[in-house]
């Protein structure tokens, strides 16, 4: 491999290419792509064969198909619709072309007696066999040659057809000679791929010759596809330490806590810690004593008391004279951690200051001088801590709670709202979404990581049980029988993620029809729906044990606390990831009676459906369960959507590449040492200008 020369130089601009003016370019430019050779890192998503043609009397509905024939008629139709239909035919048969959308000189070259050569997807219309908006061109003689390689198809950008696409892809090659691709990944760094340069992948991928099997590269398992992705992975990591890097080259405030306030609330707490948050802890601890911003994520199961370290955290830092933000996801947490916070801290002399969107502005106006003219505050919210109107009088600690929940974005923009005399605060990121290590090596590879794997004593695992909707009234029955012991219920209504309205739907009607069968008891609703103070004023009823069956949509899947509840019956479990599942379950079991939960699903359960349910069932262990998870659904899903960055990977996939990984963080580590000036060149190849990490490069 070429274990080239310095980046190169000055990049070509797009309007170097034919046919690419101003707004072309400024339409690409959205698309993340600004020069030339950008272009050739837009993948496709999947290929075509387009190099053999088939006759038209042997096309079947549902397949994609390449003919070649003459039009032998083309007509304008007002039925329905206004549309052009071609007749196209070849010596076996005749086919409909049918187009909605049409230029005038889309409809004058499509005369009768053209030849045509035109691909698309055969499906049954009203005249026989017919393809809707194929994509053709005109042929000038009979013996135009076929493609000889497979047609990529691009993601679609709005404003550039896929033809139009190819053609910048083409003459983006065509100008190589000219300033040639530079190999960045030192000789030897990727084993696997030894011989191939970044320009041969690149070639092949935009253009697979004839005969490559087109199920290798839908697998993603082509040695050129593997090439790309360790680079591309490389880069990604090599961002992640450059954030590294700079966090710790940056000055923090050393958070000495000479009042002894964090060992004041620890003695105050209504439990003993266990040994793994006194652990975690005390790694917490050694690093807010440090100059440089802590950046440290505490892994933990569901249940296993963050919160708690959280809260010493922030002693540590009010302790010293300085102030402490803590942000969750939703306002339901915020107002809950808002709520144990104060009952910490308030006998320690310090006030809880709650920050969220929904806030009357009067009160958030009041909150927000608080938060710029008294130093010993925390400050407790949502996202709306880091809207631009939010100043800190001496920000110190940042406590984001739920992580996978937020983008690495997000965190950055909370980090930059500290910085009194170019201080940063630390940073301490909580989450219970357990993730295999070679994942973790690509999410988190910019922190340093805690783990409490420990529960707090005389937790009794919560008893899982899957039965079949029919059974229903069953479950309703016990419903009935907990209450009537003095405990408490969730039942939890599936979710289907695409559509919130039926979600929301389905809780109200569920919440109808417990309250008819269950007259006796007090039965309360919460969904996304609601406005915020009612979700709140809802689930400060359930604690306070005024609602005894508490019916929800998942807006309760993360964080809350309500020990008294001991049953959680979910509704469709069979709809619901595992992670999520669990994080559900987690609301339970949280106090020293036994509980359970009774997942409900509506069969015939696939193979998968089966498979995930009996691994929610007969595991309480959220590594395990992440595992099974990753192998049953794939890592997109388990991270979540706002996982920002790392769905935006081009070439690579986390699950089935994660086997780089141990030579992709080597490589990496050897270029930020040995070659640091080919850090911003790979960085900017893979991710560009577009700041998935923050301010990099
Ligand atoms: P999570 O890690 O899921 O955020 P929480 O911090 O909400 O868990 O803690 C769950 C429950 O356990 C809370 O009611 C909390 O007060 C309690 N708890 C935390 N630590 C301990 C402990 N060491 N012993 C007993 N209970 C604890
Ligand atoms: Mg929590």
């Amino acid at each position: 491999m070429n274990s080239g020369a310095a980046p190169p130089a000055v990049a070509q601009p797009l309007t170097a290419l034919h046919g690419v003016g101003a707004a072309l370019a400024e339409r690409l430019h959205r698309f993340g792509v600004q020069t030339v050779s950008d272009l050739l890192f837009v993948l496709p998503l999947r290929y075509e064969d387009r190099t053999r043609l088939l006759p038209i009397g042997a096309l079947l509905a549902g397949t994609r198909a390449l003919v070649e024939g003459e039009v032998l008629l083309a007509e304008l139709s007002h039925r329905g619709r206004r549309q052009l239909l071609v007749r196209l035919g070849d010596s076996s048969g005749s086919i409909t072309l049918r187009f909605f959308y049409f230029s005038n000189a889309q409809r004058a070259g499509l005369q009768r007696g053209t030849r045509v050569r035109c691909f698309g997807e055969v499906r049954r219309g009203s005249l026989g066999l017919e393809m809707v908006h194929p994509e053709y061109r005109l042929l000038k003689s009979a013996a135009e040659p076929l493609p000889l390689t497979l047609t990529p198809i691009y993601p679609t950008t709005e404003g550039v057809t896929q033809g139009r696409l190819r053609a910048l892809v083409r003459q983006a090659f065509a100008l190589l000679p000219q300033r040639p691709l530079v190999d960045l990944l030192p000789a030897g760094a990727d084993a696997a791929q030894p011989a191939l340069t970044l320009e041969a992948a690149l070639r092949f991928l935009h253009q697979p010759p004839v005969g490559t099997d087109l199920g290798t590269l839908a697998s993603g398992h082509h040695p050129a596809q593997r090439r790309l992705a360790f680079e591309e992975l490389v880069a990604h990591q090599l961002s992640l330490l450059e954030l590294r890097r700079q966090t710790r080259r940056e000055l923090a405030l050393p958070l000495l806590d000479g009042v002894g306030l964090k060992t004041r609330l620890e003695n105050t707490l209504p439990f003993q810690l266990t040994h793994a948050q006194r652990r975690v802890s005390a790694e917490v601890s050694a690093d807010l004593a440090r100059d440089q911003p802590m950046s440290r994520l505490i892994q933990g199961d569901v249940g296993c008391g963050k919160t708690a370290v959280a809260a010493l955290a922030a002693a540590r830092a009010l302790g010293s004279g300085y102030q402490v933000a803590l942000m969750a996801p939703t306002e339901l947490l915020a107002e809950q951690h808002a709520r144990s916070f104060e009952r910490w801290f308030k006998p320690l002399g310090i006030e809880v200051i709650l920050l969220t969107g929904s806030q009357r502005a009067a009160a958030r106006r009041k909150a927000l001088q608080r938060v710029a003219d008294e130093s010993l505050t925390l400050v407790v919210g949502t996202h709306a801590l880091f809207q631009d109107d939010v100043h800190f009088n001496s920000l110190a600690l940042v406590i984001v709670d739920e992580q996978h929940r937020f983008g690495v974005q997000q965190r950055m923009s909370l980090h930059q709202k500290g910085g009194r005399d170019g201080r940063m605060p630390h940073q301490l990121i909580m989450t219970a979404t357990p993730i295999p290590r070679t994942l973790a090596m690509t999410v988190y590879a910019d922190l340093d990581v805690s783990i409490i794997d420990e529960l707090p004593p005389g937790r009794m695992p919560v008893r899982t049980v899957v039965i079949p909707e029919e059974r229903r009234s069953e479950v309703v029955q016990r419903v009935a029988e907990t209450c009537k012991r003095g405990q408490q219920v969730y039942w939890v209504c599936g979710v289907i993620e695409e559509s919130e309205e039926i979600d929301h739907q389905a809780a109200i009607e569920a919440a109808a029809a417990l309250t008819a069968a269950l007259p006796e008891l007090r039965v309360g609703l919460v969904h996304g729906r609601m406005k915020p103070q009612d979700k709140a004023a809802m689930m400060k009823a359930f604690a306070a044990n005024e609602v005894q069956l508490l019916v929800a949509t998942t807006v309760i899947e993360v964080g809350v606390d309500v020990p008294n509840a001991t049953v959680m019956v979910v509704e469709n479990a069979e709809r619901m990831g595992l992670a999520q599942l669990h994080q559900l379950r987690g609301r339970i079991g949280r106090g020293t009676q036994e509980s359970s939960c009774v997942l409900l699903y509506r069969g015939p359960l696939s193979e998968v459906a089966r498979a995930r349910l009996m691994a929610i069932r007969d595991s309480n262990d959220g590594f395990e369960i992440a595992q099974r998870d990753l192998e049953l659904r794939g890592p997109g899903e388990m991270l979540g959507t706002r996982q920002a960055g790392l769905a935006q990977l081009r070439v690579a996939e986390l699950v089935r590449d994660a086997d780089l990984m141990p030579a992709v963080r080597a490589a990496a580590l050897r270029i930020s040492t040995d070659y640091p000036d080919r850090v911003s060149a790979l960085i900017a190849r893979w991710i560009g200008s577009r700041e998935q990490y923050g301010r990099v490069g």
